[in-house]
């Protein structure tokens, strides 16, 4: 463990004056990309416990993603010790309202072993719904998918409003004739509300039914957990008295909903640190509101700012282009960022005839930096960022090409796999048997010849007799529902004797990754998947690395001492307030909430949004990623393909500025090098198109005072750049003459480069120039 007063040396003054500020007094720190705010957050959580003295179980902090909470455990491991930072509450707004909600699940109406339904299935289920009012649509000229039905439930859900309260505003604007409802929008110069209109009716009984079959399912979906979480704390005051002070991170993206959890958690304490930077907010599709920093400081008089001004992530030319992009944003309000890192190689600028070629270049490229490093870069230092993930496969294959470990941080959507899902119904099954989705998942999973009829007919008998589809099966299988076929009977035999297997060893106290593995041998499952899956072989890796997975979790969670903990906890809390808050009604509390399975369950629902489970191998791989999914980390080479309009900014977007700041997220993100290229043309249906480069580039080009911001040359990694690299890479050593010289040979050997390459890479391409934009002209001699 490291003394973190010796660590706080190493601040500037005003992250110092962060780390200390006073705990009482709300702080906001507001500054820019790589100006230490994540650190700073750390820093303050390890002071508020060594210096403070304030309980580790008190402490709320609050990350933007699951990967961002391990990475600040990983770090809070290394200052205050695995068992403090244990006791932490930490992770995603979702996170915690799980966790709460777990414990007190009673207090809102709901079971402690409520199942997480993930995006996936709950499109099914509103699929489903919408079927039903199929005739109604089509009557009113209406088309809605249920992906944007969906969305529409999020953003209500977003804004606080629950279905009862849609259904009731949909009655208000019912009273309204067109006419008025247009002077309204005239009068107020407001747009037309969701909820107006015939479409404003399908959305609220849509959203009503979804509820109803949610809770009939014992199930929350995401949304869910952050509302559920506001009115167990809105309702139970004491629960905040957990909270003595709360720590949020990449602040400028927390909606409403998550703002408002934020005010509850911590009403009792009334001790809140946030930090984040308006430039970096991306999220305004998910209803996240930068209002929230003024609400902020009406909610919590007397917060104070305090600006960071230092950069300490990248070159001064990766941070020039950075701010030379986001200075277009007219409204945004101007930041000082300084950096006493040395300049560096201008960002690289570069066009290709054909995204296949800007690929290929990538590739090479990222093949000669390691070469050229002599090895100083590796690579996990690099980064593919992409706007889309639909741009990943031609990237993906460019670098297969050459070799390359890849592996794509977003998008990969490992627990949407069918695979995985199927696994994971099982247990959610044993876990929680009013589950309906995981039911009609896996009844015929390994096939047992039952069909659909004989599902829908399952499912109208539950609802008939009140009880679970699954419960149906049992009393079927044990003779108590005569009137069913025999063979029926017989087929739903073994899908119950599985579900009972699996369930007395959980019972037992079975680890999560062994009752995969068991319930792989029950249902064979990897016969079935040899026989209905083309590619079972990859599939089956991925089941593995689903135990993997289980294995981390098990890891990571003391699971055995997780009661003790708690007992422990309690004991202190009582201790701090006594009767002050009241008693929790020990009926209502649930005690066995915590199973390892349920907790494994969990980790994977709440890893859907946009993680891979990580092992120790993709550490060595070059990353894939969206730009929405690199918010808040750094590389040391950041490469972004297809700055082109239309892509940056998406020609989809609502709000360009938003693109914008997208880009910037992008941007800085890296340390030593960065690369922006984008295609002349596009295929548009078979047509090859031009295509012009993004505006936000253009603008930093054709503006004299930042014209020489970007460069097409390539960085030679001479000495001095490579000195340049190690100050930004924390002091990275330097690689010793002899080893560059060798991997440089190596490289000129090996490669298809046309430079160096005896085969031209992209010859094999139609229509590629011989001599064109793509093929790297000024490659550097090596040094
Ligand atoms: P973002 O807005 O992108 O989330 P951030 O403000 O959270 O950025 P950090 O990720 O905390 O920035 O820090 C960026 C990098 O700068 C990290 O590598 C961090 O270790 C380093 N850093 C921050 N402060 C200091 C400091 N005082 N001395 C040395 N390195 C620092
Ligand atoms: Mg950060």
């Amino acid at each position: 463990m490291t003394n973190i007063n010796e660590l706080l040396k190493d601040l500037n003054p005003a992250q110092l004056q962060a780390v200390q500020h006073s705990p009482q007094i709300p702080l906001q720190i507001l500054a820019g990309p790589g100006s230490g705010k994540t650190k700073v957050l750390t820093m303050r959580i390890a002071h508020l416990i060594t210096n403070c003295y304030l309980p580790p179980w008190s402490i709320c902090a609050v990350t933007f993603t699951n990967k961002a909470a391990n990475e600040m455990r990983e770090r809070l491991v290394k200052l205050i010790g695995k068992d403090n930072t244990g006791l932490i509450k930490m992770g995603t707004f979702h996170a915690l309202c799980a966790k709460f909600l777990r414990r007190y699940a009673k207090y809102v109406g709901i079971e402690g072993n409520f199942t997480v339904c993930d995006a996936d299935e709950s499109k099914k289920i509103v699929a489903k719904l919408l079927k039903q009012h199929e005739e109604f649509l089509k009557d009113n000229n209406i088309t809605m998918k249920e992906g944007s039905m969906l969305s529409m439930i999020s953003k209500l859900k977003a804004k606080g409003l629950t279905a009862d309260d849609a259904l009731k505003k949909v009655a208000e604007f019912k009273k309204e004739s067109d006419q008025e409802r247009t002077l309204r929008h005239l009068r107020d110069q407001t747009k037309p509300d969701i909820l107006e209109g015939k479409l404003g009716h399908v959305i609220a009984t849509v959203y009503k039914e979804y509820e109803k079959l949610l809770r009939g399912s014992n199930s929350l979906d995401f949304d869910d957990l952050l509302l559920f979480g506001v009115k167990l704390f809105a309702q139970q005051k004491k629960a905040s008295s957990w909270c003595q002070h709360v720590l949020v991170d990449e602040y400028q993206d927390t909606n409403t909903t998550q703002y408002e959890l934020m005010r509850y958690i911590a009403q009792t304490s009334r001790c809140v640190t946030i930090v984040g930077d308006p430039d970096q907010s991306i999220y305004g599709w998910r209803s996240a509101e930068i209002e929230n920093l003024a609400n902020m400081k009406r909610d919590f008089p007397g917060t104070q700012e305090i600006y960071l001004e230092q950069n300490y992530r990248s070159t001064a030319a990766i941070l020039a282009a950075s701010m030379a992009i986001i200075s277009q944003d007219k409204k945004r309000i101007q930041k000082t960022l300084n950096t006493s890192h040395p300049k560096g190689p201008n960002p690289v600028l570069r066009a290709f005839p054909i995204e296949q070629v800007e690929a290929g270049f990538i590739a090479a490229e990222i093949k000669r930096l390691v070469a050229f490093s002599g090895g100083m870069l590796n690579w996990s230092d690099f980064v593919v960022l992409l706007r889309f993930n639909a741009l990943s496969r031609t990237i993906e294959s460019a670098l297969q090409k050459e070799g390359i470990p890849n592996r794509v941080l977003a998008g990969h959507k490992f627990f949407e796999r069918l695979e995985i899902k199927d696994v994971l119904a099982y247990l959610q099954l044993v876990d929680n048997p009013a589950f309906v989705p995981a039911f009609t998942r896996v009844v015929n999973v390994p096939s047992r010849t039952v069909g659909e009829k004989t599902v829908a007919e399952l499912l109208h008998r539950a609802e008939q007799l009140k009880i679970s589809p699954l419960q149906v099966v049992e009393r079927i299988v044990d003779g108590n529902i005569p009137d069913i076929k025999p063979p029926v009977k017989k087929k739903l035999g073994n899908f119950v004797g599985v579900i009972r297997d699996m369930r007395k060893f959980a019972n037992e106290g079975m680890s999560p990754s062994k009752l995969i593995q068991a319930l792989l041998d029950l249902i064979k499952y990897g016969e079935h998947l040899r026989k209905t899956q083309l590619d079972y072989e990859s599939r089956w890796d991925n089941v593995q690395e689903l135990i993997n997975f289980a294995v981390e979790v098990e890891n990571g969670m003391p699971v055995a001492a997780e009661k003790q903990m708690r007992d422990a906890e309690d004991a202190a809390h009582e201790e701090l307030w006594g009767d002050d808050l009241g008693e929790w009604d020990a009926d209502q509390v649930e005690d066995r909430s915590d199973t390892p399975l349920r907790l494994f369950l969990q980790a994977s629902m709440l890893s859907t949004d946009t993680e891979t489970p990580e092992d120790e191998k993709s550490k060595e791989k070059v990353t894939i990623a969206t730009c929405h999914a690199a918010k808040g980390l750094e590389w040391a080479v950041v490469m972004i393909p297809a700055v082109v309009d239309g892509v940056f900014p998406s020609s989809r977007a609502e709000d360009v500025d938003e693109e914008l700041r997208l880009l910037y997220v992008a941007c800085t993100r890296a340390q030593g090098l960065l690369y922006l290229t984008h295609t002349t043309t596009r295929k548009v249906s078979g047509e090859t198109m031009p295509q012009s480069i993004s505006q936000f580039i253009a603008a930093v080009r054709s503006e004299s005072k930042t014209r020489g911001t970007f460069a097409e040359d390539l960085p030679t990694l001479s000495l001095q750049e490579r000195e340049t690299l190690s100050k930004v890479l924390n002091g990275r050593p330097l690689p010793d003459e002899a080893e560059i010289t060798q991997r440089v040979a190596e490289y000129q050997r090996t490669s298809r480069h046309p430079v160096w390459g005896p085969n031209a890479p992209f010859k094999d391409l139609p229509n590629a120039p011989v001599n064109g934009y793509g093929v790297p002209q000024r490659y550097p001699a090596a040094p």
